[in-house]
């Protein structure tokens, strides 16, 4: 039986954040996942926005990793080479009686330790967003936008390049404390012991915690729907626009959010659902989207709406109750349970590693690895380097010569680049996250077929063994015509 010292449970981004943080000791550690690879569970479906802080009662854990997590981000983005900018965020009261919020959430900000709140009039609102609607706003400077995938991707190659293993297509099944160790079982059978082991299960952390005879509270699926927009309108949106929150809400209000690739984003929804795996998006909930992004953003065109997705809140607080509860970190002898890792989790994620890193100081001595470096060097975008620099990469490998994915002008080198950088099976979605092939207009209508030959050609994965998200997901399901000799 393999044995750790500390087991995490989870590839999302506060497992794999967790993952760096403890990569930079001299620990066994490993990372399991159920699924085929990192960031396959919420970590991937969100507004993907770096939270100021403003939004959480003071006192709260969410306000202290909020705003520690928000101070941390430049930093980290630019060790990892990860997309991230500080684009500054409008909270916009439409009417009066909405004042009275703004400013509560002025003062509640200021409480927490965000820098730089003002609240502006509707002139200087034009100043910052030209077009927006509403009477007064609270502008925060420090709100910015990451690759929420391109982060988690980066945590856990950072970290396994450190040491720490990543075991993948491992559903944990049964845990027992056996004194000083906790004997791990999994679906297929594996078995793995740990002395610490860490719940970052995102929406099955309570169930994880059960298994471990833990009375953790109930997760609450909560459903948010998004719709994608074209790049056409990246230039319409200087930063991000949130409507005043209701007071029960659930959510922070349908927002137009910028990503940091170029698209808007239009939404989350808000809807308690039962199922956890449920991420289907409805005509309903689409049809309000399309409604509120004409309002939001009147140049919208009905061909501007490129795609649909739809990630979970793992709320602990039930339908009848709604808004948010706080997030729950506790250490139950050497078991430490993250539970309620809602928005801002993102943005709380490399705080949250601290904090789990200094727990576990309190039960294993921690020494620091001497060789230790925090940075992780990645091939740029090639459509972003300069023209001679492009030229002098094909020159040098002619695979930079062959566009493979024309909507996001992705070659056949970053899509080999993005094969080979996957650590557990090569999926479709593994690719997609990876280099952005398949990720724009006509989503992989033109470049799938061409993945599918090269995975073939280049990297022998023939098409029997080609998998959108995991085994059980083939990519293609036969022959519609046996291949002619002469092809
Ligand atoms: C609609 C929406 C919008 C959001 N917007 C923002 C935002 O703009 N900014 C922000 O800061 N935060 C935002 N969040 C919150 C943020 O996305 C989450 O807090 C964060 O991604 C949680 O990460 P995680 O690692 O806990 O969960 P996950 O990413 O879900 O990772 C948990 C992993 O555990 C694995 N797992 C589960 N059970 C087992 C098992 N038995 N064995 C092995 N593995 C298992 C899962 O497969 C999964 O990969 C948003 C969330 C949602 C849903």
């Amino acid at each position: 039986m393999e044995q750790y010292d500390v087991l995490i449970i989870g590839a999302g981004v506060i497992g794999t954040s967790i993952a760096r943080e403890l990569s930079a000791y001299d620990l066994k550690t490993a990372v399991i996942e159920k699924e085929a690879d990192v960031c396959f569970g919420i970590s991937s479906r969100n507004s993907g926005v770096v939270h100021s802080g403003i939004h959480y009662a003071p006192g709260s854990l969410r306000a202290l990793h909020a705003v520690r997590g928000n101070e941390l981000f430049e930093e980290l983005c630019s060790q990892l080479t990860v997309p991230y900018e500080r684009i500054g965020k409008l909270t916009v009261a439409f009417e009066e009686s909405q004042f009275p919020t703004l400013e509560k959430l002025y003062t509640q900000g200021v409480e927490n330790g965000v820098p730089d709140l003002q609240i502006i009039d509707a002139k200087r609102m034009q100043e910052l967003q030209p077009g927006v609607g509403g009477a007064r706003a609270l502008y925060s400077p420090s709100t910015g936008i990451v690759g929420p995938y391109e982060l988690t991707i980066a945590l856990a190659e950072h970290a396994h390049a450190h040491g720490v293993d990543f075991i993948f297509t491992e559903e944990v099944v049964s845990i027992k404390n056996r004194s000083d160790l906790y004997e791990i079982q999994t679906k297929k059978g594996s078995q793995i012991s740990a002395k610490i082991i860490i719940d970052a299960a995102g929406l099955y952390s309570d169930s994880i915690a059960h298994l471990a005879g833990i009375d953790s509270p109930r997760i609450y699926p909560c459903r948010g729907e998004y719709y994608v927009l074209d790049k056409r309108l990246e230039d319409e949106l200087q930063l991000l626009i949130y409507p005043v929150p209701g007071n029960h809400s659930s959510g922070l209000g349908i927002h137009l959010t910028n990503t940091v690739e170029g698209n808007i984003l239009i939404g989350p929804s808000n809807d308690y659902i039962e199922n956890k795996e449920d991420l289907s998006t409805t005509v309903q909930i689409l049809a309000r989207l399309r409604e509120e992004g004409h309002e939001l953003l009147p140049s919208l065109t009905s061909s501007d709406f490129i795609r649909s997705f739809a990630g979970l809140r793992p709320k602990l607080t039930p339908p009848e109750v709604g808004g948010f509860g706080d997030f729950i970190i506790e250490d139950h002898d050497r078991f430490i349970l993250l539970i309620g890792i809602e928005s801002p989790g993102l943005t709380a994620s490399p705080s949250i590693a601290i904090s789990i890193r200094e727990m576990i100081a309190n039960h294993i001595p921690l020494a620091l690895k001497k060789d230790w470096d925090p940075s992780l060097t990645r091939e740029e975008r090639f459509l972003e380097l300069p023209e001679d620099r492009q030229e002098q990469l094909i020159a040098e490998d002619p695979d930079y010569g062959s566009v493979v994915c024309r909507c996001e002008g992705i070659t056949k080198a970053e899509v080999l680049q993005a094969v080979d950088r996957i650590m557990g099976p090569v999926t479709y979605i593994g690719i997609k996250l990876r280099c952005r092939a398949m990720m724009g207009r006509c989503q992989g209508g033109f470049c799938a077929p061409r993945i599918a030959e090269i995975l073939k050609t280049e990297r022998d994965i023939t098409i029997d063994e080609q998998f959108y998200k995991g085994i059980e997901s083939p990519m293609f399901e036969g022959l519609l015509r046996e291949e002619s000799p002469h092809e």
